[in-house]
C-alpha cells in the first residue's frame, strides 16, 4: 500500500469517528423509570456507586446494559431499545425487579411473556412501516425476536433469560456473606482487558451466554460499558478508549465496503474465497457480504506498512492484551482501531458510532444510499468513483 492510500484510510476513519462524535449511538437510559433518578439536570449520571436496594446503580446499569447488547442484533435497533425500556417500566410498575432480582423474572415468567408479547406489538405498530421503507422490504416482515422466530417464550428464556442467569448464578456462587451488590461488575473487571471481558461474556464455561451473543454484540456491551456510559472502574490502557474491537456489523461492514476501504487490505479474490463475498446470494440476486467472516482474516498487504503494524502491536499488547509477544498477522477487523491509535484523536468507539450512523441514516442496504446528504461522500470510493462497489452488493 501506497503513502496515499494509507493516509487515505487514516483521513477516512478519522473522518467517520468525528461524525461519531458528533452523533452517539447509545440506548437512552433516561426513559427507564427506575434510572431516572440516576441523572443530574444536565442529564449526567450522578452517585453511581450509591445503593439501589440490593445492588449499587452502577451494577444495575451493566445488567440492563448487557440485556440490551444481547436484545440488539435483530434489523431494527430503535425498536429493540423501545420494546427494552417499554417492558422494564412494565415488569417494573408490576413489582417484577428483575435487574435488582433476576429471580423475579422466571418467578414471574408469564409476566413477562405478556408483556414482552404486548409491547412487541405495540413496538411494532409505531416502527414496521417507517422501518419497512428504509429496508425497501415490507412492514410485515418486521419482528424483533430473533433468528426470524415468532415464538415468544422462546426468546424471552433465550435471550432475556440468559442475560439475567449472569448475574443470577454470580450472585448464588459468591461466598455467604460477601457483598454482592456489584456482582456483575466486578466479575467482568476481573479480566484482565474490556476486549478480553467480550470475549468471555461469550465463551467462558459456566457464565459465556454462548449463541445467545454474537462477537457484534459483546463488543457493543464492551464499548457501552468503557466508552459510551464509562461504567467500568478499572484504570489503565487496557480498559481504556482503544481497549475493545469496534463491534462489526452489518452497518459498519457495508459503509467500509463501499468507502472502497476494506479493499485497501485484501483482495476481492481474497474476500470470495474466505465467503465475505457470497456471489448472487443477496436480495435480488446481488453478491452478499457477509461482514462477519472477517473475523481473524489477515491481511498481507497491511504487514508491509511499518508504522500500522507498529500501531497494530502497541493495540494488540497493550490495550486489547490479546497477545504477550508482537503478533504477525495483522487482522482485518482491528486494521481501523489500530488507524486510529496511531493518530491519538479519535477512539474506537467514536468510530463505530460514526459507522451506525452513516450506515442507518444515508448508507442503506438498497441501490439509493443517500450520498447527496453523506457527511464522508467527498473519502468514499463508491460515491466518487466506483459506482459497482454501491450497485452489486447487498449486506
Ligand atoms: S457516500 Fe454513499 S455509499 Fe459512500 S458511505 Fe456515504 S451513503 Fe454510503
Amino acid at each position: 500500500m501506497n503513502l496515499r492510500k494509507h493516509e487515505w484510510a487514516s483521513e477516512l476513519v478519522t473522518a467517520i469517528a468525528r461524525v461519531g462524535h458528533s452523533f452517539p449511538s447509545r440506548p437512552d437510559l433516561r426513559g427507564v423509570e427506575i434510572f431516572q433518578h440516576y441523572f443530574d439536570a444536565e442529564g449526567r449520571f450522578t452517585d453511581l456507586d450509591r445503593r439501589d436496594g440490593a445492588c449499587s446503580r452502577r451494577e444495575l446499569l451493566v445488567r440492563y446494559l448487557l440485556l440490551n447488547a444481547v436484545l440488539d442484533q435483530g434489523p431494527d435497533t430503535t425498536g429493540v431499545r423501545m420494546l427494552l425500556v417499554q417492558v422494564t417500566n412494565e415488569l417494573y410498575r408490576r413489582e417484577v425487579r428483575f435487574l435488582h432480582r433476576p429471580e423475579d423474572f422466571f418467578r414471574e415468567l408469564g409476566i413477562a411473556v405478556d408483556q414482552i408479547t404486548d409491547v412487541h406489538k405495540a413496538v411494532t405498530k409505531m416502527r414496521a412501516a417507517e422501518w419497512a421503507e428504509a429496508n425497501q422490504s415490507r412492514a410485515s416482515k418486521y419482528n424483533l425476536f430473533l433468528d426470524n422466530t415468532r415464538q415468544v417464550l422462546g426468546y424471552a428464556m433465550f435471550r432475556w433469560g440468559t442475560s439475567l442467569a449472569v448475574p443470577l448464578l454470580l450472585t448464588k456462587d459468591a461466598p455467604d456473606g460477601s457483598d454482592t451488590s456489584r456482582a456483575l461488575l466486578d466479575y467482568l473487571q476481573s479480566w484482565p482487558s474490556a476486549e478480553i471481558m467480550s470475549q468471555q461474556v461469550k465463551d467462558h464455561n459456566r457464565y459465556g451466554l454462548g449463541k445467545a451473543i454474537g462477537d457484534k454484540a459483546a463488543h457493543l456491551f464492551a464499548k457501552w460499558i468503557v466508552y459510551s456510559y464509562a461504567l467500568s472502574t478499572r484504570d489503565g490502557p487496557s480498559w481504556g478508549p482503544y481497549s475493545f474491537e469496534v463491534p462489526f456489523d452489518s452497518n459498519a461492514g457495508r459503509v467500509l465496503w463501499r468507502t472502497g476501504f476494506l479493499l485497501q487490505w485484501a483482495s476481492e479474490e481474497e474476500y470470495r474465497k474466505w465467503e465475505v463475498i457470497q456471489p448472487g446470494q443477496g436480495k435480488g440476486g446481488l453478491h452478499y457480504l457477509r461482514i462477519t467472516n472477517i473475523r481473524s482474516k489477515g491481511s498481507t498487504i497491511a504487514a508491509a506498512n511499518a508504522n500500522l503494524v507498529a500501531a497494530y502491536q502497541d493495540l494488540c499488547v497493550n490495550h486489547l492484551r490479546t497477545h504477550r509477544k508482537l503478533p504477525k498477522k495483522i487482522e482485518i477487523q482491528r486494521i481501523p482501531p489500530a488507524l486510529l491509535l496511531s493518530g491519538r484523536t479519535h477512539t474506537p468507539g467514536e468510530l463505530d458510532d460514526g459507522l451506525m450512523y452513516i450506515g442507518t441514516e444515508f448508507c442503506l442496504n438498497h441501490g439509493e444510499p443517500l450520498c447527496g446528504a453523506c457527511p464522508i461522500a467527498p473519502l468514499c470510493e463508491g460515491h466518487v468513483d466506483n459506482a459497482g462497489l454501491i450497485q452489486s452488493y447487498r449486506t
